[in-house]
């Protein structure tokens, strides 16, 4: 690659690729005992269920933690990934609470982990501004959980500050803390696109669809539009469209629809849209 500066934007869709799966056999091996209790299908909709007691909730919640955050190395495409820009001015911004970016050595100057993360605690009602990093904790909950899948009540973890239930620092109502290290973050992001604004940059999207698409997706799009020096390669095996102003609305359109609309804009040139193994893509550009 010859440009220097290189923004990720990375969803849900990378960790999949790079076999952080939420469904299939890695959640039938290690989920057994919850699926015969609860019926679970997966650990996207089991991490929704309304558990009656914080016990159980605990119990399903130390193991979805650790299995996707807490228990995990750094998978061999995070790795690949790591390498690919290690000696670049990159920066990444991630909807993915697994810091799998962080356990693949990326710098954590440069990285803007927008919703949260698997590994920290914080207050439940946000009575204070701190997040707590919970490994110790989740380890010593899987290990208690008792044959009725709940886990001992004098190990539920509670605010240090007020007293009441702490909960996973995720993004998920409107009491999810942004601590300092989130807001610095957040400005890490902004002056990094204002330094490369005027250069010739990479944006690699990964994997991001539609669940919060005005966080990464849409602006990676806008950016790339009004920039002539920016490039936006988008990996995703099924979203490949564009979002397109019609005279009255918006519309997601493919490249070959904007193309049949004669609706054809020099930013096309500057689209790459991708949708074969983000992973097979990857080991071809570090040959
Ligand atoms: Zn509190």
């Amino acid at each position: 690659m010859e440009t220097d500066n290189i923004l990720i934007g990375a969803g849900a869709g990378l960790s999949t690729a790079s076999g952080i799966e939420y469904g299939g056999k890695r959640f039938e091996d290690n989920f057994k005992e919850f699926i015969d209790k609860y019926d679970f299908t997966d650990m996207y909709t089991s991490g929704f269920y309304p558990f009656e007691t914080e016990e159980e909730k605990w119990a399903y919640w130390s193991k979805h933690i650790y299995l996707n955050n807490v228990g995990m190395s750094a998978t061999p495409l995070y790795e690949k990934l790591h390498e690919l820009v290690k000696n670049k001015n990159y920066f990444v911004i991630t909807t993915n609470v697994d810091d799998q970016f962080y356990k693949a050595s990326f710098d954590e100057n440069r990285i803007f982990r927008t919703q949260g993360s698997y590994r920290y605690f914080q207050c439940q009602k946000a009575c204070h501004n701190k997040i707590y990093d919970n490994s110790d904790i989740i380890k010593q909950m899987i290990r208690n959980i008792d044959d009725d899948l709940k886990i001992p009540s004098d190990m539920l973890p509670k605010c240090p500050v007020c007293g009441g239930p702490m909960d996973t620092n995720l993004r998920k109502d409107d009491y999810f803390v942004e601590d300092e290290y989130w807001h610095r973050q957040k400005f890490a992001y902004a002056d990094y696109i204002d330094s490369v604004k005027d250069e010739s940059t990479l944006l690699l999207e990964f994997g991001v669809g539609f669940n919060t698409p005005a966080i990464i997706r849409f602006p990676f799009e806008e950016m790339t539009f009004k920039n002539n020096k920016w490039n936006l390669a988008r990996f995703n095996k099924d979203n490949l469209e564009l979002m397109v102003k019609l005279k009255y609305n918006y519309k997601l359109l493919s490249v070959d629809e904007i193309n049949d609309l004669g609706m054809n804009h020099e930013f096309l040139n500057r689209y790459i849209p991708l949708s074969d193994d983000i992973e097979l893509i990857i080991d071809k550009l570090l040959e």
